[in-house]
This record gives structure tokens, C-alpha cells and sequence, in this order.
């Protein structure tokens, strides 16, 4: 049986991102750069003040305190976006706005509170404190060289890089596009929510998850109607999924029930199918398959071992079709509260959540049937096989949604 590690390199490896889409930047937010972008501007693109105040000549107002205020001569008065024509020689100040472009001849602002307008001369203005030289100065390129790499291909587009591509002119970039992904659900047992349940019957609930689950991968889901246990059934409802997405999920029907026809179906379609065992609990039946270049994920029917085998295996193949650098979860490292123990052999992703204190702790009952304590669950805990992870330990958590 294939370690989760292998079956995760195989997914990655048979994967080619999807061809890049141009798209303005107020449409790329969460998505993957597919360019490197250099700086053709310097940021601060000019010598400006940071300070609402006075511009003016550091030499001038060395020694201007409060009990010794230096009066200097206003000359004018530069808004941001403004160029002030002249130029600040001795003795002469120049009303200025954060982000004014300092004037030519200036070396200094004096912020406004420690100034006084001095009420008999009108354009003499009192120095209440003294600038070092460049006091209160952002200078051009301090931030930002032109020539300078912004982002690599492969980045995540947060607020902040858009907001540095913005400022460096960047109306529009390039990106992965968008997975179109196919949910399919698959059981004689499933009813649609909202429906009323005969015996024997249950709620589909995997496709409600699992279009989250993508949806926080950057895919866009697509949910289809359930589908019986039935061979040509689900034949034809994979034909048409395959051919109007690039990306498949089914869930159930992919053990070795006699009712499990998922696995045959692919293959009647032409579906290669790479694998579908991992070591890994809950899920360890799981189908990785490829028809051209769409793929195919069967997952197992129970919540739990769709969701984790999801998290674990689904998600980074979504992020590499966008062309992800990275498509580890995040994680995050506490103390555990209790132990952990995993009395099987194969490793236990167990859900766990953190409590008021930071630590962490089981998220409930463990069966892959059980939804209370998916619901609680905030990431899990990967426990080795015929392991105890021992109260007080620090644990890494893999977070399967942001935070
Ligand atoms: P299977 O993988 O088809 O053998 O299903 C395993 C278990 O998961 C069974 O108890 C199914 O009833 C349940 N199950 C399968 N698919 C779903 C679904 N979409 N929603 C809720 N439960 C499901
Ligand atoms: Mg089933």
C-alpha cells in the first residue's frame, strides 16, 4: 500500500497546471501568480514628506526649541500630487502634506505640532522644535528599487502583494486558472437534503463539505445530482463530469463492496487509474485517476475519510493546477491537552481542535462515520501507527481550512 507521502508525490508529478489566464488585479485575490514580476518603478517614487508640516532647511532650525522658537518666511504650499515650482533657500519654509513631494532646497520637515502660526506675520511661521537633517523624509526608492523582483511565479496573491502590485503600476496579471470541479455523490442510500428520508435512508452530506474544501483550494465546485449504485448510471454521469470539468470527486463506492462501481466505471471510460490504496486513516480506499489530462479523485462515502483524504491528497493537486509553489497545509505547533493514541497500524490523521487555553485536544469520536466532531475539528494530528502521543507534547496541527 502507498505511504501518504508517495501517493501525494504521484498525484503532484502527473499533474501540468492549467494554461494562465490574464486577469485584473481586483479578480486575482487568492490566486497564483504564473509570471515574475519585476519592479519598473522605484517606490517612494520621489523624496516626500511622512509628516503634515513644514519643509525646510535642517541648518535653519538646529537649535529651535520652544522657549527658543526660529521664525521662518512661508513661501508657498505644496499638496500631495503637487510640484512646488521654487526652491527653499535660508530662512524660508514651504507648507507641506504627507506624501507632498518635498521641495527642491528642502532637507527636513517640521511636523505641524510643533509649529505656531504667528498670528501679526501672517507668512512667518514659529519653529518649535529642531529637524535633524532628512527628519521626517521617506525617500525615493527606500522601499522599492526599480529593477527589483516582486514575486516569484507560484505566489499566493494576499491583500498586501496586490496591493505592492498596484502600487507598481500593475493593472493586471497573470494567473492559474480556475479548477472547474465536478462533485458527484454515490449511493443507493442518499437522499437529497431538504427531501424527507425513508428507512434505511440518509442525508448526502459530503458534497455540501467538499465544495467548501475546494472552494478554500481555489477551485470553483460544481455539485452534481446523486447517483445510484448502478454501473451505467454511474458510467454516464462520469462520461459527462469528466468532459465538461478538469477535475472529478466522487465519494463512496470505492471499497471492494460488491455495490462499489466507481473504480470499474472509469476504466470502461478509458480512465488510467494510478492508484487506490493509501495508509492512511480514515481513507484507505482512494482512487487517483487520469483521463487525458482531466483527473479523477474517488474518495471513500464515510464524512471523515472523505474530508481528510480531501485535505491530505485533493488539495495540493487542486493548487498545483493553479500553479501553486506550495500546496502544504498550513500548520501550526501547540502542546496537546491529552494524549492521542493510535492502537492501529496505519497512521491516524485524528481531528483535533484547541481549547480556551492554546492546547490541543481530540475534536470527539474518532469513527470515520462521525460528524460532531468534524464539525468541532479545527485541523488534525497525524499519530504514527501502535503510538501514544503523550499529554504535554508539542504536536503539529494541519489546519484544513484558513484560519
Ligand atoms: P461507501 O464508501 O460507499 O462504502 O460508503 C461508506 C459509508 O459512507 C456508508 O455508511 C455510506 O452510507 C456513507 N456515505 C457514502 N457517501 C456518503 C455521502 N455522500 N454522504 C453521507 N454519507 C455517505
Ligand atoms: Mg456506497
Amino acid at each position: 500500500m502507498l505511504s501518504l507521502e508517495a501517493a501525494r508525490q504521484r498525484i503532484i508529478n502527473s499533474i501540468e497546471p492549467l494554461p494562465p489566464v490574464s486577469v485584473p488585479l481586483d479578480q486575482a485575490a487568492d490566486r497564483f501568480l504564473a509570471e515574475r514580476l519585476v519592479s519598473s518603478v522605484d517606490l517612494p517614487g520621489f523624496d516626500n514628506s511622512a509628516m503634515d508640516g513644514y519643509a525646510v532647511r535642517a541648518a535653519d532650525v538646529s537649535n529651535a526649541s520652544a522657549e527658543n522658537p526660529v521664525a521662518l518666511r512661508l513661501i508657498g504650499r505644496a499638496a500631495a500630487g503637487d510640484v512646488f515650482a521654487g526652491e527653499l533657500t535660508r530662512g524660508i519654509c514651504v507648507r507641506v502634506f504627507t506624501g507632498s513631494m518635498l521641495p527642491a532646497g528642502a532637507d527636513a520637515v517640521i511636523m505641524q505640532e510643533d509649529t505656531r502660526v504667528d498670528g501679526a506675520a501672517a507668512h512667518t511661521v514659529l519653529m518649535l522644535d529642531a529637524a535633524k537633517p532628512w527628519e521626517n523624509v521617506r525617500f525615493k526608492g527606500e522601499d522599492i528599487k526599480t529593477g527589483t523582483p516582486l514575486l516569484e511565479p507560484g505566489s499566493r496573491l494576499t491583500p498586501g502583494r496586490l496591493q505592492l502590485l498596484a502600487a507598481t503600476g500593475h493593472d493586471s496579471v497573470k494567473v492559474g486558472a480556475i479548477p472547474q470541479v465536478a462533485l458527484i455523490s454515490t449511493g443507493n442510500e442518499l437522499v437529497e437534503p431538504g427531501q424527507s428520508l425513508a428507512p434505511g435512508k440518509i442525508y448526502e452530506s459530503n458534497r455540501a463539505a467538499l465544495a467548501a474544501l475546494v472552494r478554500h483550494a481555489g477551485g470553483l465546485p460544481r455539485t452534481l445530482p446523486i447517483v445510484t449504485d448502478d454501473p451505467a448510471d454511474t458510467e454516464a454521469v462520469l462520461r459527462s463530469a469528466l468532459a465538461s470539468h478538469d477535475v472529478v470527486i466522487s465519494s463512496g463506492g470505492v471499497s471492494v463492496g460488491e455495490l462499489d462501481f466507481v473504480k470499474d466505471a472509469f476504466e470502461r471510460l478509458g480512465g488510467k487509474l494510478e492508484f487506490w490504496k493509501v495508509a492512511i486513516k480514515p481513507g484507505r480506499p482512494f482512487v487517483f485517476g487520469r483521463l487525458g489530462r482531466k483527473l479523477f479523485f474517488g474518495l471513500p462515502g464515510n464524512p471523515a475519510s472523505a474530508m481528510v483524504t480531501f485535505a491530505l491528497l485533493v488539495r495540493p493537486a487542486l493548487l498545483r493546477l493553479q500553479g501553486a509553489a506550495d500546496w502544504s497545509l498550513p500548520v501550526l505547533r501547540a502542546e496537546l491537552a491529552e494524549s492521542l493514541a493510535n492502537g492501529g497500524d496505519r497512521r491516524h490523521f485524528m481531528r483535533v481542535r484547541r481549547d480556551t487555553d492554546g492546547l490541543i485536544r481530540s475534536a470527539g469520536g474518532q469513527g470515520s462515520h462521525q460528524l460532531s466532531s468534524l464539525a468541532g475539528a479545527e485541523g488534525l494530528v497525524d499519530v504514527p501507527p501502535k503510538t501514544t502521543l503523550p499529554a504535554g507534547s508539542q504536536v503539529s496541527m494541519f489546519l484544513w481550512s484558513p484560519v
